[in-house]
């Protein structure tokens, strides 16, 4: 049994509001009558069977827009590892469905000081590695720079990358980060990785083609099959996933909440074939 935990926070992203609404639209596509609860390696996603919802960390009452708005993103920071370190006393795996991508930090605060060393497979189309982003530091366009400057025995491995900048190529050298661009991708091969591993999935590392659904379109991306492809074929064990940055104000007709409802069930299968141990 693993466990899911909607994640509706959008008040770190640097364009456009939306995947605050995306942990509703990936439950009601999971549970669409068209969708499917096959995984497509044999085993079943099933509420209550295979997976259990644990609803939403909950940001009522916080303030995202006015002058204060900061301290109110400092809080749903605490909260969301709050309800990571809950969620764990289950001793189930946890699969976090976001929001933006500014949520992975909280997560891994919560996460990594679990482990003795834990590596990170982001699959993205951009490195999310900048220092600050137009003055805040805790910006969707920054999780792994924090994340790599708090925990010196977390590494990172990065798999679809095309816009990366000068300021990100020099993070990723300082933090000795892999970076998979998308123009070197038949490099990449199966992965293979020693310990623990934790998959950090945005959205947009897809072709927007596949997924409209997102906040900043960036053409020539992965295929929906390349993903699911990479994810059944990488020998680790993976301990934890989060699926980010679904913005359901810009999908067509759900297409996109579909695709996340999929990526969903295939990471939950390659969950759920290894134990929770840590
Ligand atoms: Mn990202
Ligand atoms: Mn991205």
């Amino acid at each position: 049994m693993i466990s899911l935990l909607g994640i509706p926070y959008d008040a770190s992203s640097s364009f456009m509001r939306g995947p605050a609404q995306a942990p509703e639209a990936i439950r009601e596509a999971l549970l669409s009558p068209s969708a499917n609860l096959s995984i497509e390696n044999g085993m079943m996603f099933e509420f209550g069977q295979t997976v259990t919802d644990l609803g939403n960390v909950d940001f009522r009452e916080l303030d995202f827009e006015s002058e204060s708005a900061g301290t109110g993103r400092a809080i749903a920071r605490e909260r969301i590892t709050a309800s990571v370190l809950e969620a764990l006393k289950t001793n189930r795996k946890l699969i976090s469905l976001g929001g933006d991508h500014s949520v992975t930090y909280p997560i891994l605060q919560a996460l990594a000081p679990q482990y003795d060393r834990l590596t990170i497979v982001q699959f993205d189309a951009h490195p999310d590695l900048h220092e600050d982003f137009e003055g805040d530091r805790y910006s969707h366009a920054c999780p792994f720079a924090r994340i790599l400057e708090e925990f010196s025995h977390v590494s990172l491995i990065q798999i679809g990358i095309r816009t990366l900048n000068q300021h990100c190529r020099s993070q990723a050298e300082r933090f000795g980060v892999e970076v998979y661009e998308m123009a070197n991708l038949p490099e990449l091969g199966n992965l293979r990785i020693e310990g623990p591993a934790y998959i950090s999935l945005d959205l947009d590392v897809l072709d927007p083609a596949y997924a409209p659904g997102i906040s900043h379109h960036e053409p020539g991306g992965m295929s929906v099959r390349d993903v699911i492809t990479q994810i059944h074929r990488m020998d680790a064990e993976i301990i934890g996933a989060d699926l980010v940055e679904l913005n359901p104000t810009r999908d067509i007709n759900g297409v996109s909440a579909m695709v996340a409802a999929k990526l969903t069930r295939e990471l939950a299968g390659k969950l759920l074939e290894t134990p929770a141990t840590r």
